[in-house]
């Protein structure tokens, strides 16, 4: 198979990065690849998707890898897991990997050991340049359950129309499930048997970097990983629902400029410029002189780490840094300087977070499980609700019209192959009720 081949394989499958933005995998799959690194570090608490894939399908997910490397003429694949989660992998496979292309390397359970910039700094000891992504290192960043959808997508032409889901925090079991895409959040849970979720709320990914769920109305998408269950009293829901308007008004009151929220963010750790104080101050005292702390927000993951485990006043730099990133991003504003660290800051050392600090602080250890239950669960929705837009770049055109019969798998919008984007497929076998530039919905004859 060609490399061409592969990328119109992956297109048509419709994959894209099943763990962060979605960003399409066909455009990552490129000539010049010399180490391909497997994100199956998972490091936000409760998380459990990755887990199931690497402890049932890690032989799927090593014979792609080794395919993917030879049609890319990659040097080496590197499969970063955290060290407490090595007990999942079958041990004569790992076995089988000595002297081979497919290293297991084991990385500290650190938060946040999944971002990419992190990530292949714990797995090759590169530091990714300042705004800029892994290939500037010569290196692609593919999570777990990426790899085993391009698995399918090699072997039978199944194309992304499901998507594993942990279901975990404040209920009754935590589970793993697949779910079809387009599925109401709300349905899911009643079809769970959580019919009533009064004084709860539901957030669609971890507890530091997930969004709240509007519980009416979001459906799951190719890029739902977990969705979490917390009392509306929790802080972690309190925080998240605070508008920005009254975090920059407790921000210009009570920010003492101690800079302890830079002093533990991991980017400005590994020797990035980010100085986050600087974007709040700019941001809550209206300090528009400072362009320059502005556009250090476009060198921010969203990690939280910040908020969480820096600011002791309980002001939220990350919503802060965050909200200045995606205005920027709007504008298309960029950094143009970008400085290229070969080694982290001497302290970085003394102040990585264990993902166990992390647990504590965030209130959350009485939900942590050692074990997910994966449940083989049959959903029947009658109606799906598929987003156009479910990956990062150009958002898809329909390629079905009201009325039209689909199956189950059949592609029914599609972006340009040569743009930033992919193809959508319906999850259930049903008839098009109603196409517009948001979603295609279809119900069941
Ligand atoms: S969220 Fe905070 S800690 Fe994380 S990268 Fe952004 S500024 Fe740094
Ligand atoms: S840690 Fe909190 S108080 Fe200190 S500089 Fe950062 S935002 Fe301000």
């Amino acid at each position: 198979m060609t490399l061409e081949e592969l990328q119109s394989v992956v297109y048509n499958a419709g994959i894209v990065g099943a763990g962060g933005a979605g960003f399409p995998t066909h455009k990552k799959l490129s000539e010049g690849v010399k180490q391909i690194v497997v994100n199956a570090a998972e490091c936000e608490p409760l998380m459990m998707v990755d887990h199931h894939i690497f402890a049932k399908h890690f032989q799927s997910v090593i014979d792609t890898l080794n395919i993917i490397m030879d049609i890319m003429g990659a040097e080496e694949a590197i499969f970063g897991i955290k060290k407490k989660n090595m007990w999942l992998l079958d041990q004569k496979i790992v076995k089988s990997l000595e002297n081979t292309r497919v290293k297991i390397k084991e990385i500290p359970d650190i938060y946040p050991a999944g971002d990419e910039v992190v990530l292949v700094y714990e797995t090759t000891g590169k530091i990714i340049p300042e705004g800029q992504i892994p290939m500037s290192v010569g290196v692609v960043v593919i999570n777990t359950e990426t790899l085993y959808n391009i698995r399918k997508a090699l072997d039978t032409g199944e194309t992304v129309c499901e998507k594993y889901v942990t279901i975990a925090g404040d209920v009754r079991e935590d589970i793993t499930v697949k779910v079809p895409v387009g599925m109401k959040i709300k349905e899911l849970f009643s079809q769970l048997g959580y019919e009533d979720m009064t004084g709860k709320a539901v957030i669609n990914g971890g507890p530091m970097m997930g969004k709240l769920v509007d519980f009416e109305n979001d459906v799951v998408t190719k890029t739902t990983k977990g969705l979490l269950v917390f009392p509306e009293t929790h802080s972690i829901i309190q925080r998240k629902r605070m508008s920005v308007s009254t975090m920059l008004k407790r921000a210009s009151a009570a920010c003492c400029y101690c800079t302890m929220c830079t002093d533990v963010c991991p980017r400005y750790l590994l020797g990035h410029s980010i100085q986050v104080h600087k974007i709040l101050r700019a941001a809550s005292h209206c300090e528009v002189n400072d362009a320059d702390a502005f556009l250090q927000s476009t060198l921010c993951c969203g990690c939280g780490v910040c908020t969480v485990m820096g600011c002791q006043q309980m002001l939220n730099p990350q919503a802060i840094s965050t909200m200045a990133k995606e205005t920027l991003a709007k504008k298309g504003y960029r950094r143009t300087e970008s400085v290229k660290p070969d080694k982290p800051r001497p302290e970085r050392e003394g102040r990585l977070i264990p993902s166990d600090t992390l647990i504590d602080r965030l209130g959350i250890r009485k939900y942590v499980k050692d074990k997910v239950e994966r449940r083989y669960i049959d959903f029947y929705p009658d109606t799906v609700y598929i987003p156009m837009s479910q990956h990062v770049g150009k958002p898809a055109s329909a390629i079905v019209k009201i009325g039209d019969a689909v199956k189950k798998g059949q592609m029914i919008a599609k972006t340009d192959e040569n743009a930033l984007g992919t193809t959508i497929h319906s999850s259930i076998d049903g008839i098009v009720k109603s196409v517009n530039e948001k979603e295609i919905v279809i119900s069941v004859i």
